[in-house]
């Protein structure tokens, strides 16, 4: 695939998202505290470097599951929809949520997601996202619990891709064209 030419300038650093993560995971270990049926549902892909820490750091019995969700465009922005390309393997009845993702863009995904996982009749659902970028969102939407606020960038890295690539960056970084 031919790209054009880009560099990646960090945005927030490979310690400050450690750091975010130690403070992320006391909120989530006071609002889990009395559980021990809580599964952590990571949304695929871009989730799976930000939820390895997070459990990591959590001091809880938890079990991990995953989803992938893609949303398609129908040419009209306001009436996405997300598919569930892979669903998750456990059953969610009665159990305790937290829904995992990297970044709430528009909101689409994480609104309906959340939504499907909804009518399984957990007994407690919450979302936690790594970023957030206020400045784009369609639907009246927030994750429970947000890492960074970023402004309207495009950023990779720490699990988030560009085309696929730069997954692997610890960092976040955003993408500048040259
Ligand atoms: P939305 O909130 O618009 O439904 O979609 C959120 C999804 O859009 C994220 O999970 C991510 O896959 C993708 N996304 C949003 N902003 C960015 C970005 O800056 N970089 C990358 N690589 N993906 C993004
Ligand atoms: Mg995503």
């Amino acid at each position: 695939m031919t790209q054009a030419p880009y560099e990646i300038d960090v945005m927030i650093s490979a310690k400050s998202i450690a750091a975010r993560i130690e403070d992320l995971a006391k909120i989530i270990e006071s609002e889990f505290k009395d559980t021990d049926k809580l599964v952590v549902v990571g949304l695929l892909r871009g989730s799976f470097v930000f939820i390895a820490d997070l459990v990591r750091e959590l001091d809880l019995p938890v079990e991990v599951d995953f989803l992938e969700a893609s949303s398609y465009g129908d040419g009209m922005e306001s009436s996405r929809e997300v598919r569930i390309l892979k669903d998750i393997r456990g059953q969610i009845e009665g159990r305790d949520v937290l829904v995992v993702e990297d970044i709430v863009d528009t909101g689409h995904t994480l609104h309906q997601v959340m939504e499907v996982l909804g009518t399984r009749h957990p007994a407690k659902i919450k979302s936690i996202a790594l970023l957030d970028k206020p400045a784009r969102r369609e639907v009246d939407m927030k994750a429970d619990y947000t890492g960074f606020e970023i402004p309207d960038e495009f950023v990779v890295g720490y699990g988030i891709d560009y085309a696929q690539r730069n997954r692997n960056l610890p960092f976040i970084g955003k993408v500048r064209f040259t």
